[in-house]
């Protein structure tokens, strides 16, 4: 573990132009924090955005592992900026996040074009490792790091909804994810660090805040060992609470939940907040307690219902989603059933699907009875088509209401709509109006009143 000592920067002044830069992003929102805070430390630096990824003087991909298919993807990539480099020498090739992570020094020999290989944890040290390049190295940046705050401002994607790291890395251990091995311990960032953050995004006009850790729940246990006698415990309900009133942020939301650590009292939090939205996305993996013992959730489905319906009693409105894998090993038919029950029992608003997919260094990855392509094809299609039906029966409830709406953007397949989120997570789209102004604006809370409903979108017109 190395730790480096970073002096806080007022960003600008901007060095001298360094030339152009292209990040192509895989994965989950916490890879899309990293990205915006990678391209942060760029524009730094000096460096711009390149028009397309195939003119750019640097190029990095930000990668996934969490299934294969995201992993086979970035070697096409690489593949062509490795013959372009062939023409293009000072072409600079970056490869970070957690495939990096995970492959380290096989993936530089596979790929001897890449200059530098940094894991998740080394994101805000790009400055440094860049410099390293300049100077001729091939860089390998990938063990455990203990991260300290950026110095740089992340250049975020949208103007209107900021991410917020503020729990890195996971202690679990499900028997199937790779993210503990290559995102390393949880590491929670304190609350005042937090807030500043927050308090910088409503200052430059942010409305909407989503909090990110792959096991949320889980924020400031790492803090328990240091918390003096009487002191309040740093618990994600304890950080609700310290930024709910930053001025200037109208939402707040949180992702991801972990069903062991989702405790009643964060809901009574929740339901007590007016700026934490009401939806939960609480990953449930199985319908089945034989399938998420040998998973290694430590949670039960009965205890899993307990939370849903304490969200349903607490509040009403709430939508929840949940992730869900099928044909985990050993998932007899019986089991897989057990899950398009729960599914069909909670009403999910929504549920993330995946074929189980056998990542290295994981534990189930080497176990007997794993199942076939077919089986992994059939039990996908079908429990996607449960969850778009359940999907649309649940969407009924906004037909013909009055819904709160934050315009977060033009739709960019039709001009003439813009786009943005119920509070209960639920894109909505809506024509723009060409009067009196209001209903236009980018970042503006409005009334619309839903006409029409589809799976996983709502039509609406302005009140
Ligand atoms: S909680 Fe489990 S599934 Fe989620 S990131 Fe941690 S190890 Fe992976």
């Amino acid at each position: 573990m190395t730790t480096v000592q970073l002096q806080k920067t007022n960003q600008p002044p901007i060095k001298a132009p360094r030339g152009s830069y292209w990040i192509t992003t895989f994965g989950c929102q916490m890879n899309k924090a990293d990205s915006e805070r990678m391209s942060g430390i760029l524009e730094y630096m000096g460096y711009y955005p390149a028009e397309e990824e195939l003119n750019a003087d640097l190029v990095l991909y930000n990668t996934c592992t969490i299934r294969d298919s995201a992993e086979q993807k970035v070697y096409s990539y690489l593949g062509r900026q490795a013959i372009r480099k062939r023409s293009l020498p000072n072409l600079k090739i970056v490869v970070a996040g957690c495939l990096a992570q995970q492959e380290g020094e096989s993936l530089l020999r596979r790929v001897p074009e890449i200059d530098l290989l940094m894991g998740p944890q080394h994101c805000n040290r790009l400055e440094s490792l860049l410099n390293q390049v300049d100077s001729g190295q091939q860089v390998l940046a990938t063990e455990e790091q203990f991260i300290l705050e950026d110095i740089t401002t992340p250049r975020r994607d949208s103007s209107i909804c900021g991410w917020v790291n503020i729990i890195y890395g996971c202690n679990e251990r499900c028997t199937y994810c790779v993210v503990p091995s290559v995102r390393g311990k949880e590491q929670s960032r304190t609350p005042e660090a937090i807030k500043s953050e927050v308090e910088d995004l409503a200052k430059s006009g942010y409305k909407e805040i989503t909090l990110l850790g792959q096991n949320i729940d889980a924020y400031g246990r790492d803090f328990q060992s240091q918390n003096k006698e009487g002191s309040a415990q740093i618990t994600l309900s304890y950080l609700l609470k310290f930024i709910h009133d930053i001025e200037g942020i109208e939402r707040i939301r949180f992702a991801t939940s972990h069903p062991r650590y989702f405790t009643r009292e964060l809901i009574d939090t929740c339901s007590e907040l007016p700026k934490v939205c009401e939806h939960f996305h609480i990953p449930f993996q199985s319908g089945s307690n034989k399938i998420l013992k040998n998973m290694g959730r430590g949670y039960t489905i009965e205890s899993y219902k307990n939370i849903i319906n304490y969200i349903k009693a607490k509040i009403p409105q709430a939508a929840i989603s949940g992730d869900a894998i099928v044909a985990f090993p050993g998932e007899s038919q019986t089991d897989y059933e057990q899950t398009l029950s729960l599914i069909d029992q909670i009403k999910f608003d929504h549920v993330n699907t995946a074929a189980y997919s056998p990542r290295p260094n994981t534990p189930a990855a080497s176990w007997p009875r794993q199942l076939n392509e077919d089986i992994k094809v059939k039990r996908l299609r079908e429990i996607n088509s449960l969850v778009e039906n359940i999907a649309k029966e649940r969407n009924q409830r906004y037909k013909n209401t009055s819904q709160e709406i934050l315009i977060e953007n033009i739709n960019p397949k039709d001009s003439f709509q813009l786009m943005g989120r119920t509070r209960t997570n639920r894109l909505t789209f809506f024509p723009r109006s060409l009067e009196n102004g209001v209903g236009n604006k980018l970042g503006e809370l409005i009334k619309v009143k839903i006409t029409d409903v589809r799976p996983f979108s709502l039509t609406a017109k302005l009140l």
